[in-house]
């Protein structure tokens, strides 16, 4: 079994204990569930399809990503650029970000149609997210659809996480065309109630399902914090109960997590309901610390807080 993730890693640059000081780290949504998939799943062959520059940080993140049991022979090295880089800044506890990542290398990871082809015909699983969209030009996104259509018709499982964010496009009607178009190419829509019901007025999680199964959507995962998740799987639909943890400290990445556990149970048993299950005690546990990438164990237990 063998997923290909494609999108954006960034550079993090998170406040440590000592004011002005920073830890640097590596994280980006796609990345986040590939970094997660890696290191819950030993069965699991991973690889990470993005572009970054010929410099010392970049070099880093590729030495992060083999590190962490990620593949890179598909990440592809453009001259004279760099990856994009974003900082935590903690007020009183609370998060805010900075962003530097308008120039970043993966902005062109989708340029050449070869390379994005010669990557999925490895894959069992291609999974990509709004965000990875939200970053290319028009010409790598048809590409990158391109390659998704001719992956499907080859067999391959297509797995989307909507993530919404308004802010990396030109219009919200453009990102919600582009979406739904995403949506429409793939087999697995994985949608955070929240965003979908900011961006397209759904009144809860089931309308979130149903409007992308009216669009043929089969296997639908729609993630709403402790609320049940709810899903649809080969016809059939239903929910699943979210334990709420008692001692949420930082939801970032819970979403990402998550996504590695329903990706898993798909590619393992073709069960979704263990999937969910799986994704919930990932996520569960990922809220209680600080930051994207929790060194989870196997057993899902965090190996140091
Ligand atoms: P996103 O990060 O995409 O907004 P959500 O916040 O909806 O995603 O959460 C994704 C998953 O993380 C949920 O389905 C749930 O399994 C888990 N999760 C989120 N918040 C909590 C919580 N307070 N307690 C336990 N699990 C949670």
């Amino acid at each position: 079994m063998h997923v290909l993730a494609i999108g954006e890693c960034m550079a993090e640059l998170a406040p440590t204990k000592q004011d002005g000081e920073f830890k640097l780290g590596f994280a980006g949504d796609t990345f986040n569930t590939a970094w997660y998939l890696a290191r819950t799943a030993p069965d699991i062959e991973v690889s990470y399809l993005t572009a970054v520059g010929d410099d010392a940080i970049s070099q880093k993140m590729r030495t992060f990503m083999k590190g962490s049991r990620i593949n890179d022979a598909h990440v592809q090295v453009i001259a004279g650029e760099s990856v994009g880089l974003y900082l935590i800044h903690l007020n009183n506890g609370e998060r805010s970000f900075s962003y530097w990542r308008s120039n970043a290398a993966a902005r062109r990871l989708a340029v050449d149609p070869v390379a994005l082809e010669r990557a999925m015909d490895e894959a069992d699983l291609i999974y990509f997210s709004g965000i990875t969209l939200a970053i290319l030009d028009p010409k790598s996104r048809e590409n990158l659809f391109n390659a998704l259509r001719h992956a499907r018709a080859s067999g391959k499982t297509v797995a989307f996480d909507t993530n919404l964010r308004p802010r990396l496009w030109p219009t919200v009607k453009e990102m919600k065309a582009t979406i739904m178009q995403a949506a429409v190419l793939s087999n697995i829509v994985l949608p955070s109630y929240d965003d979908e019901a900011a961006w397209f007025g759904d009144s809860n999680a089931r309308a979130t399902r149903d409007r992308y199964a009216k669009i043929g959507v089969a296997q639908i995962v729609v993630k709403d914090g402790a609320k049940p998740v709810v899903y649809q799987q080969a016809g059939k639909r239903g929910e699943v109960i979210v334990e709420p943890a008692t001692d949420v400290v930082d939801t970032t990445a819970a979403g990402d997590s998550f996504n590695a556990g329903v990706l898993a149970g798909i590619l393992r048993q073709n069960d979704i309901v263990a999937g969910i299950k799986q994704g919930c005690r990932l996520a569960g546990q990922v809220v209680r610390f600080t930051g994207a990438l929790i060194p989870v164990d196997l057993d899902q237990k965090v190996a140091r807080s």
